[in-house]
């Protein structure tokens, strides 16, 4: 089921929400969501989709169909549930999914504010987040990205938005003020403008088609690691022939740490997919190993697919990538869901080159 439909749905028929909104909300299904450790926008509120399941119901390669979890929590071994969620469809299919809902909210805040850098804007979401509650969305935007979303020049913009019950929502207000205190207020009206184009990505795709790389590439990184790793993952980006930006914003935070959202687009020298796809490739390289040499994990919410699967063992270690392959080999010994998906061995022959080779 496709997400605006499920919200549509439960919103109207019954005032209830999952709360879970990707930009891709019109764009994906409740399967994928869960396939690839998806997050929502207001994921501080709702939390992200390996939050909000409870249960699902996945056929095997077998045809065998497993029912998991249904309670609110259990002590009965592992949770098969999670065990599913982010399988990227390698360890079974995803055809049905208990999920948390609440009631639609009554009220809702928004707010605005400069930062002299984006590590300062960084520690003060830090602070918002340790105090306990926080509003449905913190967006971060580093200088670069906010001017050319917004034309805010030099400083690092950050985004405030909750809604819940009005108790609540004033709770949040009162602790987003209190942590921005350093900070200049803006316009609260820069987060109804970003609401009205959250979705929107026809600026990056009328770029790709006058021939442009635009891709953007997410993690999660320790508070403590996060200033040195936006910094040198942007500039590794940057550094990679061919790009001509790369920006970031923080698009979720977590009491011990966030995920940063790089944006990052490029002109190729030479014509053709060829060297659009090398240039791809090396920014791909570039950003990523810089971020697991400086902390960061390989994904937040995009998941692996066959773009990072060269990256998997690196990022997960020995021990744990065996017992994944022990597991798709258990669950499915002929190799037949999604092969190469994850960096998982596959029984079709190897992945073309550029996807293969472990970096
Ligand atoms: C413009 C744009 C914006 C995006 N914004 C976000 C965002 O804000 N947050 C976010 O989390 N992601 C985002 N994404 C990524 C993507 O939409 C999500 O990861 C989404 O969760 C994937 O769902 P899908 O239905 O599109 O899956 P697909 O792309 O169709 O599939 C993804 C993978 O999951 C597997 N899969 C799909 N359904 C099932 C199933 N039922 N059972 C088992 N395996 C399955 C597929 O085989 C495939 O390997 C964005 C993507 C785009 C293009």
């Amino acid at each position: 089921m496709f997400g605006d439909v499920l919200e549509d749905e439960l919103q109207s028929e019954y005032g209830l929400t999952v709360g879970h909104w990707p930009q891709s909300i019109a764009l994906s299904t409740v399967g994928g969501w869960l396939a690839c450790r998806g997050a929502g926008q207001l994921s501080n509120r709702y939390g992200k989709i390996e939050d909000i399941v409870i249960g699902l119901d996945v056929v095997l390669a077998d045809g065998t169909i497993v029912h998991t979890g249904g309670h609110a929590r259990q002590s009965a071994g592992p949770d098969l549930t999670q065990l599913f969620v982010g399988s990227e469809g390698t360890l079974g299919i995803i055809t049905g999914a208990r999920l948390r809902a609440r009631s639609v909210a009554t009220a809702n805040h928004s707010s605005a504010w400069a930062f002299p850098s984006f590590e300062a804007g960084a520690d003060a979401c830090r602070s918002i987040i340790q105090r306990g509650l926080a509003p449905a969305a913190l967006r971060l935007y580093d200088a670069a990205e906010a001017d050319r979303n917004w034309g805010t020049g030099d400083i690092a913009v950050l985004l405030a938005f909750d809604e819940g019950d009005q108790a609540t929502v004033d709770a949040t207000t009162t602790i987003t003020a209190e942590e921005c205190s350093s900070a200049a207020p803006l316009d609260a009206e820069l987060v109804t403008k970003w609401f009205g184009h959250r979705n929107d990505v026809s600026a990056l795709e009328a770029l790709i088609s006058r021939g442009y790389m635009v891709d953007t590439l997410e993690l999660t990184v320790s508070w403590t690691d996060l200033p040195v790793l936006y910094t040198t993952v942007r500039d590794a980006i940057a550094a990679t022939p061919g790009i001509i930006s790369s920006t970031a914003h923080l698009s979720h935070s977590y009491s011990d740490g966030a995920c940063l959202y790089f944006t990052f687009a490029g002109k190729a020298a030479a014509e053709g997919p060829d060297a659009i796809e090398e240039m791809y490739m090396s920014a791909w390289n570039a950003g990523t190993t810089t971020a697991l040499t400086h902390g960061g994990s390989l994904s937040h919410h995009h998941g692996v697919g066959l773009n990072r699967a060269r990256f998997m063992s690196a990022s997960q270690g020995e021990g744990a990538t065996s017992v994944l392959h022990a597991m798709k080999k258990a669950l499915d010994p002929n190799g037949i869901l999604n092969p190469g998906k994850l960096g998982m061995p596959t029984a079709f022959g190897d992945l073309p080159d550029r996807f293969g080779s472990e970096h």
